[in-house]
């Protein structure tokens, strides 16, 4: 496994938590914003994956 998946511009909507694909430590957007660079206030790595707080499940109930 070698993905590597760079920060992408932060979305208008203030929501997706972001998690270190090194240390697994889930960061929150406004909180990554107070590091330069957008660094793991943990382990220092830079790369992140957005995680979706929520997570919806689809349920037909019909
Ligand atoms: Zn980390």
């Amino acid at each position: 496994m070698d993905e590597q998946e760079k920060t992408e511009a932060p979305e208008p909507q203030s929501g997706p938590s972001y998690e270190c694909v090194r240390c697994g430590r889930r960061v929150e957007f406004q909180e990554l914003e107070r590091y330069i660079s957008f660094r793991c206030p943990f382990c220092g790595y830079r790369i992140f994956r957005k995680v979706r707080a929520p997570i919806v499940k689809h349920i037909k109930a019909i």
